[in-house]
């Protein structure tokens, strides 16, 4: 399929090429695929002064209209499900089934968002005056999305941001810029002018955004490392920021699990998406009581899955989607493989094109090793022995992450009094990454700051503003 057509920028309601491009690679093949717009400091701005003309309009547009515009915006991406999704395979390397999840989702996501309401509390109505607290639009956001999910996150942006009456910069990453692009084209017909920008470059934007003064917010998602840096970076002006960043999360397997029902859906919460999830198991404790059988489970799954270019019909994981990750997986396995670590499946990568990383198992590496310690974010699994669950729970808690976690097993009570004492933003029992437009999703520690999703996520796109009205029965 031929990818390589004119890929726009949407800029106050127009789609513009840059004076300049950039190169989007396959990550499954490694050969350029298309070009995109490399965004000047005049585009952003351009950019940013279309927002801001926008603004006025769109906040005092009424919010049933604005929840028109998001449904119908969810409805554009699933009508274009089939184009969207071949797209995001080239652009991304997730498989066709996960990659048309992924876009349906985004779709979902905008309507859910727009079931949301802003509300008004009212802090006194009496004799001698009224008080409520509203909630009004901070203004302009600048939104920077990560390469992993680029449609879905970025839609986690722009649903709840347009939906309390904000309008948007949004900036996918250099890696994934395709399906942002073409949801632009379609926005264009639906959206006023100005009320949703996107803009495409390589590394200088990011940072040129982030320290604009003519944003009122930033909301990122993307690593830890960089989210330390758009905080730094809207410091001088006072940005609100949202910060979804990294993660390390732990599963903790009790020892009363169904090892051969489990197995597949705990291979799965680490292998989906080729572990390239911010909230995938990135550490496997299995009590001691089942740790051969749920391993040798496991490593019998594991040789079953296919590895491959997600466009081709059985792949059930793609490539890594870009070099510098690729690298770094490579990396933490060869630190594996020098500390002298056992390898149940994996670790030895093809030299092909594509950046392929074989599924790959480590039994029990020590606590403080690398693997174990640091966000893998591709497929290299630690399986961990524990015995006691407050070792084991303070083990989970020790990362400066705390962004998710999950508990199996079957006595459910038990299962869920540990979740509640694991560190995480979200901690599932019995399942893992489940996420929905209505309920809040958001990082503890260094994970991140503030929430998307739900009410409280809604709230972080607005300033409350509280109106104090003294009655005239009191004045007199
Ligand atoms: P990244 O931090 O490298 O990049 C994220 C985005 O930030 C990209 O658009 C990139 O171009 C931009 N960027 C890079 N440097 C910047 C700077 N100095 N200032 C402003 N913007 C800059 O992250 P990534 O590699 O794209 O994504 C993987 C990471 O994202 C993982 O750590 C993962 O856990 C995390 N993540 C978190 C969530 C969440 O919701 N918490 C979701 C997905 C991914």
């Amino acid at each position: 399929m031929d990818f390589a057509r004119d890929h726009k920028m949407l800029i106050g309601g127009k789609l513009e090429g840059g004076s300049a491009l950039f190169d989007v690679l396959n990550p499954a093949t490694e050969q350029v695929i298309a070009s995109v717009p490399d965004a000047t400091r005049d585009d952003l701005d351009h950019a940013i002064a279309a927002a801001r003309a926008a603004f006025p309009g769109w906040a005092a547009t009424p919010i049933a209209e604005r929840k028109a515009a998001l449904t119908a915006m969810g409805q554009a991406i699933m009508a274009n499900a089939d184009a969207f999704k071949r797209l995001l395979t080239a652009e991304q390397g997730k498989p066709h089934a996960e990659a048309e999840g992924e876009v349906m989702g985004a779709g979902y996501w905008l309507m859910g968002a727009a079931s949301l309401d802003l509300p008004v509390t009212v802090n006194e109505d009496s004799d001698e005056r009224y008080s409520e607290t509203r909630h009004v639009p901070l203004g302009v956001v600048g939104a920077i999305a990560p390469w992993n999910f680029p449609l879905l996150l970025a839609m986690f942006k722009v649903g709840p941001a347009l939906l309390a009456g904000n309008t948007m910069v949004l900036k996918p990453s250099p890696f994934t810029p395709l399906t942002t692009l073409k949801f632009g084209e379609l926005v264009k017909d639906i959206l006023p002018p100005g009320v949703l920008n996107i803009v495409t470059g390589g590394d200088a934007l990011g940072p040129w955004m982030t320290s604009h003064p003519g944003f009122d917010k930033i909301s990122f998602t993307g690593s830890t490392a960089t989210g330390r840096r758009v905080m730094e970076s809207a410091a001088p002006t006072l940005k609100r920021v949202t910060l979804e960043l990294g993660g390390n999360d732990a599963a903790i397997v009790m020892p009363d699990v169904d090892v051969e029902k489990v197995a597949e859906e705990l291979f799965w919460a680490a292998f989906r998406n080729n572990g390239q999830i911010c909230i995938a198991t990135k550490r496997m404790y299995v009590h001691k009581d089942i740790y051969e059988p749920l391993k040798d489970a496991l490593v019998a799954y594991a040789k079953t899955v296919k590895v491959g270019d997600g466009s081709e019909q059985g792949t059930q994981i793609g490539p890594i989607n870009n070099e510098a990750q690729y690298r770094r997986v490579l990396d933490l396995i060869a630190d594996a493989k020098d500390k002298g670590y056992t390898f149940l499946v994996g670790g030895d990568a093809a030299d092909v094109p594509g950046y392929y990383i074989p599924v790959t198992i480590l039994d029990n590496p020590p606590e403080d090793s690398r693997i174990v310690q640091e966000e893998q974010f591709g497929p290299v699994l630690p399986l961990i022995k524990f015995d006691d669950y407050d070792d084991v729970i303070a083990r989970a808690n020790t990362t400066d992450y705390g962004l998710g976690g999950s508990v199996w097993g079957q006595d459910e009570d038990k299962a869920f009094e540990i979740a509640q004492r694991i560190a995480s933003g979200t901690v599932w029992v019995n399942e893992t990454q489940h996420l929905s437009p209505t309920a809040a999703f958001g990082g503890m520690k260094q994970s991140g700051v503030g929430v998307e999703g739900g009410l409280e996520g809604l709230l972080e796109y607005t300033n409350a503003q509280t109106i104090v009205r003294r009655r005239k029965v009191a004045a007199a």
